[in-house]
């Protein structure tokens, strides 16, 4: 049988999760386990924080653009440019730099797309 987390909501709403094997609540309604949930949360909202500093020191938002995944292959060669000659910096850059032409490629069939959608749509 499908076993369910005891926890009830103010307005009796039952809880969906799965409880503990060991008891009757899930992780999160478990009265034994409060102390670390609490702490998971605020080691959670830290990350959270330290994220979002990061993120507007290097001016970078995330990977799900190609923007962003250009941002981010731009400070590592800005990194690794920084760095003292060797072949290793080398291969890194040169890698990078595959990196950032593909990236660039994509950006272009992005826009082509766009354009194209675009005028199709006034067509109809
Ligand atoms: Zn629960």
């Amino acid at each position: 049988m499908h076993r369910q987390c005891a926890f009830r909501s103010a307005i009796g709403k039952p809880c969906r999760a799965a409880p503990l094997r060991d008891g009757e609540f899930c992780l999160m309604h478990s009265p034994e386990r409060v102390k670390e949930v609490q702490e998971a949360r605020r080691l959670g909202g830290l990350r959270r924080r330290r994220e979002s500093t990061i993120s507007s020191a290097y001016q970078f938002d995330s990977l799900n653009s190609v923007e962003g995944i250009r941002r981010i292959v731009e400070v590592a060669v800005l990194d690794t440019l920084s760095m003292e000659n060797s072949i290793a910096r080398s291969r890194t850059l040169a890698y990078l730099a595959q990196v950032a032409l593909r990236t660039l490629e994509i950006g272009d069939l992005e826009t082509r797309i766009a354009d194209l959608e675009e005028s199709t749509r006034i067509k109809k």
